[in-house]
């Protein structure tokens, strides 16, 4: 099956120091414009990942990409023309939800605190108030033990914790990067079955997990735990980083699949 939608996370995977190169702008642009839809999945802000587009020259008028999922898929935005519209029902649903999550965060977020520091675990910064659960450790590992526990213990329904390297915050359960990815893939009317989720860290494990049927991949700076998660989805770990190694892995993809697209092209 031909992949026809490529949805991929933003920082480490696609960016580098908040900037696409020119020449993963140049290959985007090609796949493009061979009918493929390309959406930015992440968990940055529309309004952030906006600006790093426009500093990357990928203006609207360039027709990419053709969806920007925001906040750790609290918000979804098409382009129309030269603006990105919102997905009201969803973004709307989210909002609702969101509400909900940071009464629960103001509920639960000092039991919380406490059961991290039973397990010894002490951050080095925190910002824990309504509405907001935000933690960073020095080191990955103890952000992971951290992440374990709060996940293990906490029954709350709309709040779930994601961790990207040291840093663990609440984040919304309902909408995460795989389900938002589901809601703008039935947008363009794709099967999950044609679209390639690529990511880097712990919050794109929704997407890139299987769980909604999306084929995946890594760049070779991936987290260790992330390259199994896609190798057990039968997914592709690149042997070069970020762009590059996106760029690699979006090739294996069409050349097994989209085999009449032509190999030479989609080369650097
Ligand atoms: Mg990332």
């Amino acid at each position: 099956m031909p992949v026809k939608l490529i949805a991929c996370d933003l920082d480490n995977t696609l960016t580098e120091n908040a900037f696409i190169l020119p020449e993963i702008k140049d290959f985007l642009q090609k796949i493009v414009n061979r009918g493929i839809k390309f959406v930015i999945n992440s968990g940055r802000c529309l309004k952030e990942i906006r600006r790093i587009l426009l500093e990357s020259k990928i203006y609207p008028s360039l027709g990419f990409p053709q969806a920007i999922i925001s906040g750790q898929g609290v918000n979804i935005h098409y382009l129309k023309g030269e603006d990105y519209v919102a997905d009201e029902v969803w973004n709307k649903e989210k909002e609702e939800q969101l509400k909900l999550m940071q009464r629960e965060i103001g509920w639960e977020g000092i039991k919380w605190e406490k059961l991290i520091k039973e397990m010894n675990l002490f951050p080095k910064e925190k910002r824990i108030s309504y509405g907001s659960f935000a933690l960073k450790f020095d080191r990955e590992k103890d952000a992971k033990l951290a992440r374990d526990v709060l996940i293990q213990k906490n029954h709350i329904k709309y709040v779930t914790f994601l961790r990207n390297k040291g840093y663990i915050t609440a984040s919304l359960s309902t909408a995460l990067k795989g389900k938002s990815l589901a809601r703008a893939s039935q947008h363009f009317n794709i099967p999950a079955s044609q679209v390639l989720a690529i990511g880097d860290s712990q919050n794109d494990e929704d997407m890139l997990n299987g769980k909604f049927g999306f084929l995946s991949a890594a760049p070779s700076n991936a987290d260790e735990e992330i390259k199994e998660i896609v190798n057990k989805n039968g997914g592709y770990i690149a042997l070069q980083p970020i762009g590059k190694g996106t760029i690699e892995a979006i090739n294996s993809f069409l050349l097994k699949n989209n085999t009449y697209l032509g190999k030479k092209e989609f080369r650097l």
